[in-house]
């Protein structure tokens, strides 16, 4: 599991900034989703050998009224429950303040690990300015500045290694190969616990006995028509003895940690309540981590013909971009729907780990631009000449040419549909890059 790392202070002292530089380095996708979540963000990052993710607590308007500064710290609050490690931003300029006392006196009381920083330190004597900030008992005091990048990848090493974080265990990793890792997310209440009870109570799937335990998370090994699988535990679903149960309390970044540790995600809707806000967070969060995914409707028995209309089109038009997921709806509690989900998850997880030759690649490729070629745009006509595989898991393919950056998203996606076609790719992202050579 990814840690997590929480940047709390006051407003205005650079935390969006600095949640920014923190999660650059991943794809523009981030930032399609950041705006997702209201009140807090959160996000992916990588620097370095180090991974993890990162909430801001920003979000909130600084106006000064009681009412916000509650908010404040109720916000300040949770991000440091379900934090690994908290950054402390505090302005290097403006130096020691009231509402930076109150914070540190919060941090220290609740025995998190805690890294002090002053951002805004640009061009400032080393050492000089930062020095006042140790009467926050805090300890040592790290300068960085957030909007010039400057200390940043030091700070994620301070925050992060201490912390002593086992090998991260990407699922492609997995030692045991061919073993298929299933996270089962959506909101509380979708029925997912039902849907894992109804699966585990089957005879045709054997539960071995012994789950196993990472970092606060459980995995049931099971098996299933002798493919073996590994159920992570979800945001609001924990083992409890030897069925699963929702806990009270939704977690995103437990979410998002059983999304990351996970091979396919399977979403599951409610029929009786549409496709929510909240379905689309944690569908947004699933296509960022570029995992595969399996959607199911639930609660299909308790809706009728008109209603499962709806559904179906604003499924269509609000997760469109999942488009590309198998669609099941099902009955968790009837028992019914649920044989087809199966090969869906293989299916999808058979499609990420797709492999796909330089030879075969090229051909198709070619052989779409025939059927259609990319648009002249002005003096410029894109010219595709080879392309190979980048990357699995998911896969990407990467396409060599001339004048690429002339090709339209319109393009990308017909290639696309040609390749996805082509290798029976389904349930899983596809990425498609371009790379011009002068
Ligand atoms: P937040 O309210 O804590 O999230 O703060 P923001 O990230 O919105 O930043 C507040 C202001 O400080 C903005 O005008 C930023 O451009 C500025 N700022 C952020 N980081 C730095 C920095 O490293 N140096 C300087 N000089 N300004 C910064
Ligand atoms: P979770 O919070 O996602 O784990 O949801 P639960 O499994 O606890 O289910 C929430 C509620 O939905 C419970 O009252 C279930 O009985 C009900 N429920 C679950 N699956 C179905 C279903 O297929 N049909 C109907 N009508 N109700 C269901």
């Amino acid at each position: 599991m990814k840690p997590v790392i929480a940047i709390v202070g006051r407003p205005n002292v650079g935390k969006s900034t600095l949640f920014n530089r923190l999660t650059k380095s991943r794809d523009a996708i981030v930032a399609d989703f950041a705006g997702l979540t209201r009140d807090r963000h959160y996000g992916n990052g990588r620097q370095g050998r180090y991974e993890y993710i990162v909430i801001d607590t920003g979000g909130f308007e600084p106006d000064a009224s009681d009412g916000i500064y509650r908010e404040m710290a109720r916000q300040t609050q949770q991000a440091v429950a379900e934090a690994d490690v908290v950054i402390f931003v505090v302005d290097a300029r403006a130096g020691v303040c009231a509402q930076d006392q109150d914070i540190a006196n919060y941090l220290r009381r609740s025995g998190r690990p805690c890294v002090l920083v002053a951002n805004k330190a640009e061009g400032m004597l080393e050492g000089a300015q930062p020095a006042q900030f140790y009467e926050l008992g805090l300890g040592t005091v790290y300068p960085v500045s957030a909007s010039h990048g400057q200390g940043v990848r030091d700070l994620v090493e301070v925050a992060l290694d201490p912390l002593h974080l086992p090998e991260q265990d990407a699922p492609d990793a997995n030692a045991d190969k061919g073993t298929i890792r299933l996270a089962v997310a959506g909101r509380p209440n979708v029925g997912k616990s039902t849907l894992i009870n109804t699966w585990l109570g089957e005879e045709r799937l054997v539960v071995f006995d012994m789950p196993g335990t990472t970092r606060d998370a459980i995995v049931v090994p099971f098996e299933r028509s002798g493919q073996r699988f590994e159920l992570v535990d979800t945001a609001g679903l924990r083992r409890k003895g030897k069925v699963f149960a929702a806990v009270e309390k939704f977690s995103v970044v437990k979410t998002l940690q059983a999304i990351e540790s996970a091979h396919v995600v399977l979403l599951v809707l409610d029929a009786t309540q549409g496709v929510t806000d909240q379905d689309a967070h944690i569908a947004g969060y699933i296509l960022e981590s570029g995992r595969s995914v399996t959607l199911a409707v639930n609660k299909w028995d308790a809706v009728d013909a008109y209603q499962r209309q709806l559904l179906q089109r604003s499924i269509e038009s609000r997760l469109a971009f999942l488009k590309f997921a198998a669609l099941h709806f099902i009955s968790a509690q009837k028992r019914q729907g649920l044989g087809p989900l199966w090969a869906s998850i293989v299916q999808a997880y058979r499609s990420a780990n797709c492999k796909m030759s330089t030879p075969v690649l090229t051909r198709l490729l070619l052989e779409a631009v025939q059927f259609q070629s990319p648009k002249r745009a002005g003096m410029f006509r894109p010219k595709m000449r080879y392309a190979h595989q980048g990357g699995m898991n998911p896969p990407v393919i990467v396409i060599h040419g001339n004048s690429l950056e002339h090709v339209t998203d319109a393009y990308k996606r017909f290639l696309e549909g040609r390749f996805r076609k082509a290798f029976d790719l389904e349930g899983t992202p596809l990425r498609i890059e371009l790379k011009t050579s002068h």
